[in-house]
């Protein structure tokens, strides 16, 4: 079996300066893990592919170097909505940033999007560097990894001043938690749906049942290591080698086969990533 973590944040274990700083002091509190290690353990548990996720320029520059000498690891860049103000501060930062989307083993934008729940940046400057994202992934040629929480209202309209049939913009509603109607609305735009590890210790029926609508050829697996831990392993760091227990759980609540299950979501993240 094997299965494809679409979404983690690997490239800064053991780092002390560099890398997106909460998640690099998170991976510290985890002790003595180092980032080859993280991935023969993945490996180990049929994790054959890992998408690894920038979240400002810094971070994404970090994810391609860290991905070049590591056959099973993939770069993403990204701006985070939290870190969109800062992205805002020097007049260079977008253009350097941009730049970094031609880079070798570069295979999407984001995650962008917005965050209205914490709202770390201004609204006004999260969508200025959504709307940014958006264009560039367009004129590159790659796919979308979206953040979006409690801010959907604002997002489908960017979204759609920006999607035309001429080119269509692909992507995925990472960590998605939202409602089934806004499931509907993704779907009626051909975005795929990443699942991780809140699947498993949501309590909200109506969260469940979003989980089962979705159609198994929009379901991508994440972790977003190393947050969102799946139980039975909640209170420590998560890790990519824990996405079976997003994949057992996810296939149970369906009634569908692990094999089908670990084989269509490999098969989808392969076809929207190029991996
Ligand atoms: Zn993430």
């Amino acid at each position: 079996m094997e299965l494809v973590d679409t979404h983690c944040h690997i490239q800064s274990i053991g780092l002390r300066t560099q890398g997106e700083a909460v998640t690099r002091q998170l991976w510290a509190k985890a002790g003595d893990l180092t980032a080859d290690g993280v991935i023969r353990a993945a490996a180990d548990a049929g994790v054959t592919r890992l998408i690894c996720v920038g979240c400002d320029l810094a971070d994404s520059q970090l994810a391609i170097d860290f991905v070049q000498k590591r056959d099973n690891c993939w770069a993403t860049i990204g701006i985070h909505p939290h870190e969109a103000g800062e992205a805002l501060v020097h007049g260079r930062i977008l253009p350097q940033f941009a730049a970094l989307a031609h880079e070798n083993k570069v295979v999407a934008v984001g995650e962008c999007g917005l965050d209205y729940y914490y709202e770390h940046s201004s609204k006004p400057d999260q969508r200025q560097v959504l709307e940014f994202q958006i264009a560039l992934a367009i004129e590159a040629d790659l796919p979308l990894i979206f953040h979006v929480r409690d801010a959907f209202d604002d997002f489908w309209p960017i979204f759609d001043a920006c999607n035309t049939t001429k080119q269509p913009i692909r992507g995925v509603l990472h960590s998605f938690t939202d409602s089934a109607k806004n499931l509907d609305k993704a779907l009626e735009r051909n975005l795929h749906i990443g699942v991780n590890g809140i699947a498993t210790f949501a309590k909200n029926l109506a969260q469940l049942e979003v989980y089962r609508r979705v159609p198994l050829q929009k379901l991508l697996l994440e972790t977003d290591a190393p947050f969102l831990t799946p139980v039975p392993y909640r209170g420590t760091i998560n890790e990519p080698k824990y996405i079976g227990e997003v994949a057992h759980f996810i296939a149970r609540l369906r009634g569908e086969s692990l094999q089908t299950l670990a084989k269509t979501t490999t098969d989808n993240a392969r076809a929207l990533f190029g991996l």
